[in-house]
């Protein structure tokens, strides 16, 4: 009955929520060979969640064991997978499985889902829990072919390659950078980080939970739920940092201004790492070790901006080269494609991605027009910059199952969400997002070339809780084919 695409952190809460909801006819594909996602691609050193863990979990399957306050990525793997068996999902994926596309039928009413080995497979429904940041994004610098040393992506880490006595060239310095900087800079002999935009960071306050911490998590699980409660609602209000001009932004950027006064003394670096846009309009970045990294002898930070990688060597506009054994970048994600490169036919054989040349809409981030039975988890405009993503991707999770059990109960085959209906949302959408600091003068990876923001949600998570909490079937055309 329901195909779902990913074994990440989306792909399972779907997985479970169908069994809870007692539809066991479901399969996870995978083109990987374990759960994990996002948290299996990025095992990077350092990598880690800038959300705390309490809160960073499921609602339903709070964890009293985790070590700190911000969990390390092999803890939340080990976390995603302990979900996986104790769901019993495990029966139901297929790893090593990548999807190609899909086509809707509206005959039959079921979406024909082709394998990249040419294999087809059909379902009623069709769930994406690809999410946004899957699909590395490698630059090309001019002469990047002719380097002769290592280089790979973030994503991709290179665990056979030692980067211990190294010179090694960074390039990028967002979220993933900001973690394996100061992990690779306590073992390589050289650490050049090209920087291109600078970032406001702000301290993390990180923790180790001590064995009586956890003996109380264990033995109170309602101590539990308040603490991620009380996370829940400090991360919150956190959103007016990012409406344009607010007294709470202010705030934050006298918080983060302070931070890096405290933790850099040179004020050559400290106007490197002064960031020229509001603060929020990037993602705010957090983080106990990242300027203290940078302020060490053997690390230095590049603002020129790069004009060529040479056979042994990065080289910026200003003439200097920088030798390099190992490339890394730090580059982020294609993040405004969605879907892409998969092929998404909907109804008439229209393509979703033409359909969102000109950026990607959908409604709640969960349906698109003409493109029935197919939900997005942690699809367009659903991203935060202040609160937990696993709050946001178990509302759309709810969403969807509430919307494939009415398809059963109304003996119905296919339900499509109104296109005036879908429009209306994203123009509030947007007219709401043009008062937030994403709209600023900066470029980010929440907005397309044209500068329209498709990856972030525009308000409170209280808000897209509301609105995902009951469907309105009023916004939805059921068909019987
Ligand atoms: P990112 O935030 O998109 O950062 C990419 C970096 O590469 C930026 O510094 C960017 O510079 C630079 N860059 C890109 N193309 C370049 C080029 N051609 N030349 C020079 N520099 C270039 O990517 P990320 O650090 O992988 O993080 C992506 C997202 O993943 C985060 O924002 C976050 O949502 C998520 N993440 C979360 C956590 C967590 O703890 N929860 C940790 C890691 C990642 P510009 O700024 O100038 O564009």
């Amino acid at each position: 009955d329901v195909a779902i695409l990913g074994a990440g952190v989306s792909g399972l809460c779907m997985g479970i929520q169908l069994i809870e909801a007692g539809i066991e006819s479901f399969a996870i594909f995978e083109k990987s060979q374990d759960v994990g996602g996002t948290w299996l691609d990025n095992s990077y050193p350092g990598s880690g969640c800038d959300v705390p863990s309490h809160l960073y979990s499921f609602s339903f399957e709070p964890n009293p064991e985790w070590s700190r306050a911000f969990s390390p990525q092999p803890e939340i793997q080990r976390y995603l997978r302990h979900c996986a068996e104790k769901y019993d999902l495990f029966t139901m994926i297929r790893f090593g499985t990548e999807i190609a596309g899909a086509r809707f039928d509206e005959h039959a009413g079921l979406w024909h889902i082709r394998t990249s080995t040419g294999e087809e497979i059909t379902a009623k429904a069709l769930v994406s829990g690809l999410g946004q940041l899957n699909r590395p994004h490698v630059p090309d610098l001019p002469g990047l072919a002719s380097f002769e040393g290592t280089s790979f992506h973030s994503a991709r880490w290179d665990h056979q390659h030692d980067l211990a006595g190294e010179r090694v060239a960074v390039i990028g310095n967002g979220a993933s950078a900001l973690q394996f900087i100061p992990e690779i800079a306590k073992t390589a002999q050289r650490v050049t980080v090209f920087q291109r935009s600078a970032n406001w960071v702000i301290p993390r306050n990180d923790r180790r939970f001590s064995e009586a911490d956890k003996a109380r998590f264990r033995r109170h699980p309602l101590l539990v739920r308040a603490l991620r409660a009380f996370i829940w609602s400090m991360l919150e209000i956190r959103f007016l940092a990012f409406l344009r001009e607010s007294w709470f932004s202010r705030r934050m950027t006298r918080m983060a201004t302070a931070y890096l006064h405290a933790q850099v003394s040179d004020p050559v670096l400290r106007a490197k790492l002064t960031p020229d846009y509001p603060i929020g309009c990037k993602r705010i970045l957090i983080s106990d070790d990242y300027y203290q990294a940078l302020v060490r002898p053997n690390v230095e930070v590049v603002s020129e901006p790069i004009e060529r990688v040479t056979r042994d060597a990065v080289m910026t506009t200003d003439g200097v080269a920088r030798p390099a054994d190992t490339i890394v970048f730090g580059t982020g994600f294609e993040t405004t494609g969605f879907l892409a490169p998969l092929t998404i036919e909907g109804l008439g054989g229209a393509k979703l991605d033409a359909i969102w040349r000109d950026g990607a809409e959908a409604y709640l981030g969960v349906t698109v027009a003409g493109f029935p039975n197919l939900f997005l988890l942690y699809g367009p405009n659903t991203n935060l910059g202040h609160n937990s993503i696993i709050f946001m991707i178990e509302c759309q999770v709810g969403y969807a199952v509430q919307c494939i059990a009415e398809l059963r109960k109304r003996h119905a085959s296919w339900l499509d969400v109104r296109r005036d209906v879908m429009d209306h949302y994203n123009q509030r959408l947007q007219a709401a997002l043009a008062k937030t600091t994403w709209t600023a003068g900066c470029s980010s990876w929440y907005k397309t070339a044209s500068g329209k923001v498709v990856n972030n949600w525009s308000g409170f998570t209280t808000d897209y809780w509301r609105r995902t909490r009951h469907p309105n079937w009023r916004d939805y055309r059921f068909v019987r084919a």
